[in-house]
């Protein structure tokens, strides 16, 4: 969905969207439920601003065991649109408000798409855990330590060659 800066005044702005899973691709995560964004637009001299809130629920991977993690997301959102001409005379831009992240687009539309993804991307902490004791996977044999026990760490292995042999190279 494109927002057309043309027609905010006609709509009041208003926008809203939802995109099933499957719709949005992620090479890191997916969607488990749909995504529901809602929010206003609304020009500021030559800027947009969008503020809304975004609602889904997304999978990825626990960053010690590698099961899959679900996690629930809901954001506000405020993000400034700049056209890119006037990006480039940065003195425009010297006094920002806190609130707003900024982006660049091309005067004319936004795609809500592509905001879409950037909020759910920013939603997700650079590290997720299944649990935050998750053992993780046993760095010798590979075995999920929160499920089985291995006898790696009482057998000592501190031989480089050992290592390698368990690693299978
Ligand atoms: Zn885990
Ligand atoms: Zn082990």
């Amino acid at each position: 969905m494109r927002i057309e800066v043309e027609k905010l005044e006609e709509t009041g702005g208003k926008f809203s969207q939802v995109y099933a899973p499957g719709e949005l691709l992620f090479e890191e995560i997916e969607l488990v439920e749909a995504a529901a964004i809602t929010g206003r637009a609304r020009r500021k001299n030559g800027d947009v601003e969008l503020r809304g809130e975004l609602l889904t629920k997304a999978s990825t991977i626990c960053g010690r065991c590698l099961k899959p993690v679900e996690l629930q997301i809901d954001v506000k959102f405020a993000e400034r649109f700049v056209p890119a001409v006037s990006w480039r005379h940065e003195e425009q831009h010297e006094l920002q408000e806190e609130d707003l992240n900024i982006s660049v687009f091309d005067g004319e539309g936004i795609e809500l798409d592509d905001l879409v993804k950037e909020e759910i991307l920013l939603a997700i902490p650079a590290h997720v855990l299944c649990s935050e004791d998750c053992k993780g996977l046993c760095p010798s044999c590979g075995v999920d330590r929160n499920s089985e026990t291995c006898d790696c760490e009482a057998k000592q292995i501190d031989s480089r060659w050992d290592k390698l042999k368990n690693l299978g190279v």
